[in-house]
This record gives structure tokens, C-alpha cells and sequence, in this order.
């Protein structure tokens, strides 16, 4: 197939000779982004990204402020605006990478030998390793300068020493311990994967990307996709490829989907979705990390050298971690991320000068499972989405956050701490069942809606080269591919394994 010629994304799409790419890529998220750039550097190889969200351009280029800003969790640019927070997902070119706290850190080897049982030899930790060093060198991911890091961050870490946990390097498999994260932002600008992948890409003449366009159903027939239906700007047109990648993120790609009639067919059918290919797993398996925040009262000190840093711009709530186990992790390993917040608060506001402070326990490996439903076969629709915290039958993830309290509670009375913050609550260890999980939130790290797996395990949706089972030219590439959550912010996860699956993609 011929490459379309150079054109804007706006007359890419009243073009009919344009409609037709070698392969479309839908959702211009993390994974999107970092497909459509690999995919495209195969000159011979047209590719368009179709993102339902704003395309602002290449970085310097009518980007608004909030989204570039990286001291803040911004709201704009979202699917669901008025929902619950555990919903927050972006929609924009970058895709959550525009709206997230561009913290990266690497899971266990325990992570990556789940992932190599379920989807092959490309998984093991040996293989993915060159593909997390691609991921690290392309978003310039850096470590936490010391600038960054806020007085109640400075004694978090010496509070962690205090209690033992030795010195942890985040951005690898290494061990429990404390430390900093890498750092996809450069002096408070949030680098997001639409500047890292795509502008370098972005010149290519068989690159297209179309911004403001949205998803609406593929085609699906005799196993095969043959078109997928894009709404832009309220016109209506089909796109052709020989291959359809789906990165939708993990709650977005098994609704395109089950919209596209991939997925459990009772379901689908309740929804009013005729099933073309049964596949039970579309949906399911939604797994996130619950944790608990305990807000601590800072001293007048505190939000007097908190008001001084955010008077020069360089207030970071939160640049620390502890990687911790619970006594329901394996030696050696860690299931708990704890971490250290001080700053404005995330939500909502506090009068001027002061600050809101406290620590979390995180639950990064959880056995409990939801799941994500369409309501209707309304793109427009919003979907039934319940992460299912705490509902694992043996209530060992609540005992596991209850733990992670414990290690909050002694760091909140750690010699470091006790200067800086006053307790609020004196045994958070102590919280009931009800109170914790109705104080639960989430990390933000959903995976495993479209989880790969072999053909003969009935809750797999794709291979490990991302090949949608059932359907011949149809593949999922983003962060509802991973069977189970790594021990891990995912970001750098995600964008190592959108690496290897944009290399899975066949070159003529
Ligand atoms: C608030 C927040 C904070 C986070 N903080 C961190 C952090 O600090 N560190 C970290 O490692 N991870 C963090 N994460 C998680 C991380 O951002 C995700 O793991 C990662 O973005 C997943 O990548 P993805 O490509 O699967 O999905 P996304 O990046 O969400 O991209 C999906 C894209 O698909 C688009 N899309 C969806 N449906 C359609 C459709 N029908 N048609 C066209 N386009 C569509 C969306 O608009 C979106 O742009 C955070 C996430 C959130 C929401």
C-alpha cells in the first residue's frame, strides 16, 4: 500500500483516497502515542492515530497550562468530569500521560514472570528490559532533583531510614526500600508521551493523526475486522487498514469491543449488541490498587516552608516512596507502595499558607477483581465501571492495606516526622473494615480489561503479540492487555510493553 501523502489531519479525513492505512491505530493515549511513532518509522508503512480527545500539536503549540503544569493533577481534558475519582481518565493526545503525576517506577520480577506465563518468552524480565530502557531514554525520564523535594519529602525518606528500609533504585526491579521516583517532567513541565513519541514523528508523510475523533465501532465480520467507524466534528466516516490496533486504555478498549460485538455474549446482548465473537474475558479482570490516605496536620513550620517553596514555584507534593511488603508478600519482594504527601490538597481547596499533609498505604498487588460493562451500545453512553476493591473472598487485601497503616502509623510518629506534623487520627492501623473501605481511593493504575493469555484459557482476549483471539487483524496494545498489575506506577510498564507490542506488529 502506498503512503497518503502530507496532509492536514482535517482534510486527511474528506479525502477518500486517505480512508485506507496499512494500519489504524485507535486511542492516541500513552500506548497510542508510542505505537503510531514505532509503527511509522517504517517509511513504507502508513499509519494513522485516531484520538478521541483534543490534538493540541507538537509541544509549544497552543497547549493549555494546567495540562503542561506537573505540581498538579489537572481535571481538564477528561472523559467523565462529574464522577467518581476512581473514573479519572484522560482524554487528549498523550492520553493520561497529559493528566498523571509523571512518576515512574518498575515492578517485581515476580510481575514480569506472570506476564512471560501467559504471554511467552517476549515477557520474561530479561527481554522486557530493553524495551523499559527505550521507554526511560525516549519520555527523558529522569530522577527527583533535590530542589524538588519539600521538607515533609526530606523527612518521610529520613523517617523510612529510621525505620529500617534500605535505599530502593525505583526505576528498576531492584528491592523494598525507599526513594525517589523517575521523573518524566522537566522543571515543573509535564513531558507527556504525545512530546516524546509523536512530535519527533510527526513530519513523517505516512503519519496521520486525527485529533478530536472518536471510536465508534469496528466492523467485525467472518472473524476479520473490515472498517472501523470514526465520528469527527459530527461527520461520520469509515477508516480501512489491513490492521487494527486498539489502544483505548483499560477501561476504553473492551467498550470499543463489546460495541464492535467482541465480548461476553450474554452481556453484549443485554446491552443490545448483536455478538460476532464470544470472548468472556473483554471487561473482566479489571484489576487497581486501592489505598488508604491518613491526613496528618502540619505545623505552623511546615506551611511556612511550604508557602516559601510554592512562592518560588518549586512545590512538589510528593517526590518519595516506600516500597514495603505485607505479610502476605514473598521474601525479597514488596506489595505496598507508602507514600508522602504535602502540598495543596488534590482535590478541593485550603485558604492561602496552608497546606494539607499525610501518608498513604497503597495495596500494589491485589487479588480482588472488577470489571467493566457497557450500558448501551451508546458510544456516548457512559460505562458501568466497578473496580471491585476488596472483594477478594479472603479479605487479604484489606488485611494488606491495614498492614501498610501499621508502617503509616510509625512513620507518622518517627523522630523524623513528629517535628513537622501532628497525628490526626493515633491508630489508623486500627480503622475498621467499613472505614477503610470507604475511605479507599485509587492509584490510578487499572489494567487487565483485555488481558492476554493463551487460546485455550477461556478469560483471554489476546496473545502476547497483542492479537485479539477470534479475530484475524484485529490486535490490543495499551495497558488493558496486562494480566495482572505490576508492583508499579504503570506508566513506564505500559509504555515498555507498547514497545514490544509495536514491534509484534508484522512488516510486510
Ligand atoms: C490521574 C492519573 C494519575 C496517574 N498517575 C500516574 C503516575 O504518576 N505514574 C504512572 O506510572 N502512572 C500514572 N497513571 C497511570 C498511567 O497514566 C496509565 O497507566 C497509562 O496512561 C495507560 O496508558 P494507556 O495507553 O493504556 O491509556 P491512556 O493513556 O489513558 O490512553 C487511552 C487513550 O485512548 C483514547 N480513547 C479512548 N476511547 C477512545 C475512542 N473510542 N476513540 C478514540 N480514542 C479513544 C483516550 O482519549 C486516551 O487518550 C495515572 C493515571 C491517572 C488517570
Amino acid at each position: 500500500m502506498t503512503a497518503p501523502s502530507a496532509q492536514s489531519a482535517s482534510s486527511a479525513l474528506s479525502a477518500p483516497s486517505a480512508r485506507s492505512y496499512d494500519v489504524v491505530v485507535l486511542g492516541g493515549g500513552v500506548a497510542g502515542c508510542v505505537l503510531a511513532a514505532r509503527l511509522s518509522e517504517d517509511r513504507s508503512r502508513s499509519v494513522c492515530l485516531v484520538e478521541a480527545g483534543q490534538d493540541y500539536g507538537p509541544h509549544g503549540e497552543g497547549w493549555p497550562g494546567g495540562l503542561l503544569d506537573a505540581r498538579s493533577l489537572p481535571r481538564s481534558d477528561v472523559w467523565e468530569r462529574h464522577t467518581e475519582v476512581y473514573r479519572l481518565r484522560a482524554r487528549v493526545i498523550g492520553g493520561s500521560s497529559c493528566v498523571n503525576g509523571c512518576w515512574n517506577t518498575w515492578g517485581t520480577h515476580a510481575d514480569q514472570a506472570e506476564w512471560e506465563r501467559t504471554g511467552g518468552a517476549a515477557w520474561s524480565a530479561a527481554a522486557l528490559e530493553r524495551h523499559r530502557k527505550a521507554a526511560v531514554q525516549q519520555m527523558d525520564m529522569r530522577p527527583v532533583p533535590d530542589g524538588e523535594l519539600s521538607p515533609f519529602s526530606r523527612a518521610a525518606l529520613a523517617a523510612a531510614d529510621e525505620l529500617g528500609f534500605a535505599h530502593a533504585d525505583m526505576g528498576t526491579s531492584g528491592g523494598p526500600g525507599h526513594g525517589t521516583p523517575l521523573l518524566n517532567a522537566v522543571d515543573g513541565l509535564r513531558w507527556n508521551a504525545a512530546f516524546a513519541y509523536l512530535d519527533p514523528a510527526r513530519s513523517r508523510p505516512n503519519l496521520t493523526v486525527l485529533g478530536g475523533a472518536s471510536a465508534h465501532r469496528l466492523d467485525v465480520r467472518g472473524g476479520r475486522v473490515h472498517g472501523v467507524e470514526v465520528v469527527r466534528d459530527g461527520e461520520r466516516v469509515t477508516l480501512t487498514a489491513d490492521t487494527y490496533v486498539v489502544a483505548c486504555g483499560t477501561y476504553g478498549s473492551p467498550a470499543l469491543l463489546m460495541r464492535s460485538g467482541i465480548g461476553p455474549a450474554g452481556q453484549l446482548r443485554e446491552a443490545g449488541v448483536r455478538p460476532e465473537v464470544d470472548l468472556p474475558g473483554v471487561g473482566a479482570n479489571l484489576t487497581d490498587q486501592p489505598g488508604v490516605f491518613v491526613p496528618l496536620a502540619p505545623t505552623d513550620g511546615l506551611n511556612a516552608a511550604l508557602a516559601e517553596q510554592e512562592a518560588r514555584g518549586e512545590l512538589y507534593g510528593n517526590r518519595m516512596l516506600i516500597r514495603a511488603a505485607s505479610p502476605y508478600c514473598g521474601d525479597g519482594s514488596w506489595d505496598l507502595h507508602i507514600l508522602a504527601n504535602a502540598g495543596p490538597p488534590l482535590f478541593g481547596k485550603l485558604p492561602p499558607g496552608q497546606y494539607e499533609a499525610g501518608l498513604s498505604s497503597y495495596l500494589m498487588k491485589p487479588a480482588s477483581r472488577g470489571r467493566v460493562r457497557l450500558r448501551s451500545a451508546d458510544p456516548a453512553e457512559p460505562l458501568d465501571i466497578d473496580p471491585g476493591f476488596f472483594s477478594d473472598p479472603e479479605g487479604r487485601d484489606l488485611a494488606a492495606v491495614r498492614a501498610g497503616l501499621g508502617i503509616v502509623e510509625d512513620l507518622a510518629g518517627s523522630a523524623a516526622l513528629r517535628p513537622l506534623v501532628r497525628q490526626v487520627e493515633e491508630h489508623p492501623s486500627r480503622l475498621s473494615d467499613e472505614r477503610i473501605r470507604a475511605r479507599a481511593g485509587t492509584y490510578w493504575h487499572p489494567v487487565g480489561t483485555c488481558a492476554m493469555g493463551t487460546e485455550d484459557d477461556p478469560g483471554a482476549v489476546v496473545d502476547g503479540a497483542g492479537r485479539v483471539h477470534g479475530v484475524s487483524n484485529l490486535r490490543v496494545a495499551d495497558a488493558s492487555v496486562l494480566p495482572t498489575v505490576p508492583a508499579a506506577n504503570t506508566q513506564l510498564p505500559v509504555l515498555a510493553a507498547a514497545e514490544l507490542l509495536a514491534e509484534a506488529v508484522p512488516r510486510d
